[in-house]
């Protein structure tokens, strides 16, 4: 099962891309609910309003395990900073699970260039090119070896993977382009084998 964390953001748009997709996916709020999942969309909001309800709903640690288990996630936006290994711009001691190599910049496109769209030519769902929306996105600022650059935007990575881990600094429920869901599927398939 495919499950949705449901605390805050843009969880809802998820499980529409992934119904789209034939994939029933399951909100999820409490650790016998993450427990049951095989995979896990962490959604863009607010990292740090997500990560203190992870707190407040006794998630971290269950979390954690199932990162160490190599439970795939997709995270997007929020979702990448909490995924990421360091955050700067955080708040004091910000949580991230450092479950990919990845150093991200929160806000790290600036107030000008807040919200914007791009193109995106992404070798791995062909074409035609993403259209990727970035809202008050993170910006990766260093990249682990083992970290595959997936797409770029202006010479920076904003969708990566590392085994069983992908992130994307933009919003990829936002469209009715499904891709990027497709690609989680599959690699959700390929981990289930
Ligand atoms: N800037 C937000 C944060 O720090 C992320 C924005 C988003 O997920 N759209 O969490």
């Amino acid at each position: 099962m495919i499950g949705v964390l449901a605390l805050q953001g843009a969880f809802r748009m998820h499980c529409e891309a992934l119904a789209r997709c034939g994939v029933e996916a399951a909100e999820i709020r409490t650790a016998e609910q993450l427990e049951r999942c095989h995979a896990l969309v962490v959604p863009g909001g607010e990292s740090s309003t997500m990560a203190n309800l992870l707190n407040t709903f006794d998630l971290i640690d269950p979390l954690r395990s199932k990162l160490a288990a190599k439970m795939p996630v997709l995270g997007t936006c929020a979702g990448m900073i909490l995924m990421a290994k360091t955050i700067s711009d955080g708040q004091p001691d910000q949580l991230c699970f450092d479950a990919i190599d990845l150093a991200v910049r929160r806000n790290g496109y600036g107030r000008q260039v807040d919200s914007f769209e791009a193109d995106l030519d992404i070798a791995v769902v062909g074409q035609p090119p993403v259209r990727a929306v970035f809202i008050r996105a993170p910006m990766v600022e260093n990249v682990g070896t083992r970290v595959e650059i997936l797409a770029e935007f202006d010479q920076v990575p904003v969708l990566c993977r590392q085994d069983n881990i992908l992130v994307s600094s933009f919003h990829p429920e936002l469209t009715e382009d499904d891709r990027i869901h497709e690609l989680f599927i599959q690699m959700v398939a390929q981990s289930e084998v």
